[in-house]
């Protein structure tokens, strides 16, 4: 099968169901947790630049608000499905429960390429996804933030929208805001560095220190460069990075044996995460196929990018030196890997907790907008490291102790937490 015969929604269904079945979860909370609560299926007129109306089609889906309101990114995504969004919302409550923050899951997305659109059309296409969702969001009913391709300017005009209709001040009513406009220092680094903190402790419990380390990247968005710069700034040898050719259109892998500059490939790539080929090779860099990322000589595989990229037919690909996959992206590895990872052996930081750093930085970032009292970036990213090392460490124990494997001891932890809100609720 190739990655794009796969759908995300069976897939997440098929990782809770076999989660579900060991928990021995009666029917009714299985029913409730395999599926959205809500879902919001709409369009969005907008008005293009050359003066014609382009109808954009966009999703809310609520997954479960059993541990508190939904919380979860808005996509924009000309691949975007019904069903990419049904699993992310999914994830997005286990997410919340693995790290232990009192919100549930949700997801939007709009199928649209902001690549090719202009600044004045995205911005009508935000508040067109306002003006149609108002009532469905706000600070304690569901609150939304930055995904694939947007980003905190995106975020201004959602609030700015929202706030015009309901005439009040709630900058809790979304994240990943720009800092000074109720967004939280350390939220840009934070599903990166979060990355990074998950790492670096299962390469302790491994014992081997992060600096002998080698590892290979796929991937050059927000997460995948934050995520960059914090392992290197550890010492970690980056080998590969592979990312998206805007120009090209098609993926490529940068390569620099003797290690990779973070700072430096951030400072050539566009605000997609494309990076400039002429300018990196030229820095040195060479230019592999967008594939090459998964078969080089390093310790770590970490794929940022979209979901579905690890499948059988790579599986192969991956090198007999690779230790430890870390899933910096959502459901970057198909179900049926699962028995493979396990069968070589190899270390798996598994999505929704490795990842996790952003939401809880999103959490953090509306405790704060909420008491209009703003912490310093050290104070942010010290409470993100302690939340991120702790659920690192339950859901490790939990695996040592019961010897599951990473993904399920994950999923023990956060389903248990969200039927256990569902049950004392009265809901099941
Ligand atoms: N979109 C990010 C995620 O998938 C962050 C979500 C949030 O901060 O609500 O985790």
């Amino acid at each position: 099968m190739s990655a794009t015969n796969y759908n995300p929604y069976e897939n997440a269904q098929a990782q809770f169901d076999k989660v579900a079945a060991m928990l021995g979860l009666d029917e009714g909370t299985c029913q409730l947790l395999r599926q959205p609560q809500q879902e919001v299926h709409f369009t969005i007129p907008v008005k293009m630049d050359d003066g014609t109306t382009k109808i954009f089609k966009a999703f809310r889906f609520q997954h479960s608000t059993a541990r508190g309101p939904a919380k979860g990114g808005i996509r924009f995504h000309p691949h975007e499905t019904a069903d990419t969004v049904r699993a992310l919302s999914m994830w997005m409550t286990w997410k919340c429960a693995v790290v232990d923050i009192p919100l549930g899951g949700g997801k939007g997305g709009v199928i649209c390429d902001p690549r090719t659109m202009s600044q004045g059309e995205q911005e009508r296409l935000c508040r067109g996804y306002i003006r149609h969702l108002w009532k469905e969001l706000g600070n304690t009913v569901d609150v939304p933030a930055p995904d694939v391709m947007t980003n905190g300017q995106h975020m201004m005009w959602f609030m700015d929208e929202y706030e015009t209709i309901t005439g009040q001040h709630v900058p809790g009513m979304i994240t990943g805001k720009p800092v000074g406009l109720g967004g939280s220092l350390g939220r840009t680094e934070a599903t990166g560095f979060g990355v990074i903190t998950c790492l670096n402790e299962a390469l302790k419990k491994m014992e081997l220190p992060i600096e002998k380390t080698t590892a290979s990247i796929q991937g050059f968005g927000n997460v995948a460069e934050y995520a960059a710069r914090k392992y290197t700034a550890l010492g970690g040898k980056l080998i590969a990075v592979s990312c998206w050719n805007a120009t090209d259109k098609v993926a490529y892998t940068f390569r620099k044996l003797t290690g990779c500059n973070a700072e430096e490939l951030a400072s050539i790539k566009d605000s997609f995460g494309s990076i400039d080929k002429e300018k990196a090779i030229a820095l040195g860099y060479e230019v592999l196929p967008g594939d090459a990322w998964l078969s080089q000589d390093v310790d770590i595989i970490i794929p940022a990018a979209l979901e579905n990229q690890i499948t059988p037919a790579v599986f192969g690909n991956i090198s007999k030196t690779v230790k430890v996959i870390c899933e910096a992206a959502n459901g970057p590895t198909t179900p049926d890997c699962d028995p493979l990872i396990q069968e070589r052996g190899l270390m798996l930081v598994p999505d929704f907790l490795c990842n996790a750093g952003g939401v809880t930085c999103s959490y953090f970032e509306q405790v704060q907008c909420n008491m209009n009292y703003f912490w310093t970036k050290e104070e942010v990213l010290e409470k993100l490291d302690s939340a991120m090392t702790k659920a690192f460490l339950d859901v490790y124990e939990l695996a040592q102790e019961k010897k599951l494997y990473m993904r399920d001891a994950a999923y023990t932890i956060a389903i248990n937490r969200v039927a256990n809100a569902a049950k004392v609720r009265g809901w099941v």
